[in-house]
């Protein structure tokens, strides 16, 4: 990408409304725009970092095991009937009347559409397990929608919904996401803790809150510090028994402050860190809820029908960005984890219309664009230090500064975001060090 040719918006101004890093981050490196309360426009640079996001979240689900659909965002509120949530659920339900009267409503999730999908087309054992997942926009009426993309009222979630003969089953199936959401979270740069949780509106027997630490998180947490030193990202069996792996992670405390319990915690003082953090996930098996209420039956191996056992399975993708920037960031901008970057590399063009500086930015740029680097070029007549600071600002991880005294001795600058490190060397070899 060119920057001639882009849609870049930078504020200069920090926005006032901004109230934590990663809003204003977002605003100012034009990632988004808002819209009304709680709901936004995603701009060129935000849809790029929410689509790498995406497509991590939709690798990891694939390789569990999880097959892709995609649901309607308006759901009729009959299945919600059905379930008994349609009045449950409260104001934070978007209730639509459509023109012949009908009850609709904009999905805050899909348990029941999800089930009806599954008791129109599934009769025998035979056919499970099954996991369906999709990654599709929700609404809720939030109270207090903040913090920018983060408790936005409109937002982006990916669901899964497993399907299972018994509760042994479902808990097989509850392991392979819990498996997978480790690695999807280390996979952004990200060490997300899971935590025992209540199961609220969803109901149930089992559920693990994924949180990531960060001063501005809206829950407080309580976990062992061994936790601060865990890699979450191994390779995985999933046809294996998960369970040991399960068990290793489920045993080291960590508890949301709705779940802790400071008289009975099983960590000593000196052990226990308290922190606060941001919810990017929640996984829940609930067994026959939803099943049951909605008649969805499958025949066991001796003929009988049964309810079926039922989990499903929330990722924040569009919470993530803002997520990963609490992460990753600095006074001077957004630090972005190689793996979502917008872009890879920075080309900084100091001098465009100098013969020598243009042909060797466009060489650059090419041989990045043929190894699927998703460069950016800087082309644009501005000022050297403005053109930098919009570098730092969008946080690309690699950024290479071409200009005339520099090309003079065949140098480019070569600097990692994350370290702020510099060192001059020959385009070419800044080409093998960045590859
Ligand atoms: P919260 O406690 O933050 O309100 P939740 O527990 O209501 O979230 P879930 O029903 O568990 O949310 O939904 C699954 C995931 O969807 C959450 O873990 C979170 O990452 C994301 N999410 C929920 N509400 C919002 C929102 N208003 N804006 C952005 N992401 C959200
Ligand atoms: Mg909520
Ligand atoms: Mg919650
Ligand atoms: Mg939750």
């Amino acid at each position: 990408m060119r920057l001639s040719q882009y849609f870049l918006p930078l504020l200069k101004e920090t926005p006032k409304e901004a109230q934590i890093a990663s809003h204003r981050l977002m605003l100012r490196a034009g990632m988004v725009q808002q819209s009304s309360a709680g709901i936004y426009s995603w701009l060129p640079l935000g849809k790029r970092v929410l689509d790498k996001i995406e497509n991590i979240v939709r690798e990891e689900q694939n390789r569990a095991g999880a097959l892709e659909i995609l649901m309607p965002t308006i759901q009729p509120a009959e299945l919600w009937q059905e379930s008994g949530r349609y009045d449950d659920y409260g104001a934070e339900m978007l209730r639509i009347v459509d023109r012949h009267e009908r009850n609709m409503l904009y999905g805050p999730t899909n348990e029941e559409q999800i089930t009806d999908i599954f008791r129109a087309h599934v009769r025998s054992y035979k056919a499970l397990p099954l996991n369906m997942y999709h990654i599709q926009w929700k609404f809720r009426d939030e109270v207090r929608p903040r913090f920018g993309i983060m408790r936005g009222r409109e937002f982006l979630m990916k669901d899964a919904y497993s399907f299972d003969l018994d509760g042994d089953k479902a808990r097989a199936a509850y392991n392979r996401m819990f498996v997978s959401y480790l690695k999807t979270f280390a996979r952004m740069g990200l060490t997300a803790i899971p935590m025992e949780a209540d199961t609220g509106p969803i109901g149930g027997d089992m559920s693990h809150e994924f949180i990531i630490l960060a001063e501005t998180g809206e829950s407080g947490v309580y976990f062992h510090k061994d936790w601060m030193n865990i890699n979450l990202d191994a390779d995985i069996d999933y046809n294996a028994d998960l369970q040991p792996f399960v068990d290793k992670y489920t045993s080291l405390y960590a508890r949301a402050d709705d779940m802790h319990d400071a008289d009975n915690c099983p960590v000593t003082a000196d052990e226990l860190m308290s922190l606060r953090g941001i919810e990017i996930g929640h996984i829940f098996y609930f067994g026959t809820k939803y099943s049951e209420a909605m008649g969805a039956t499958v025949s066991g191996p001796d003929g009988k029908a049964v309810p079926v056992h039922m989990g499903s399975y929330g990722i924040g993708v569009s919470r993530l960005v803002g997520g990963i920037i609490e992460a990753s960031h600095d006074d001077k901008g957004i630090i972005w984890p190689d793996s979502v970057a917008p872009f890879g590399v920075a080309i900084v063009n100091l001098k465009p219309g100098d013969a020598v500086c243009d042909a060797e930015a466009e060489r650059l740029y090419e041989q990045f664009d043929n190894a699927g680097l998703e460069p950016l070029l800087d082309d644009r007549n501005d000022r050297p230090g403005a053109k930098m600071a919009s570098m730092d600002l969008i946080g690309i991880p690699w950024q290479i500064v071409v200009g005339p005294r520099g090309m003079e001795n065949n140098m480019v600058e070569v600097k990692r975001r994350k370290t702020g490190e510099t060192a001059e060397m020959s385009p070419d070899s800044a080409v093998i060090k960045i590859l």
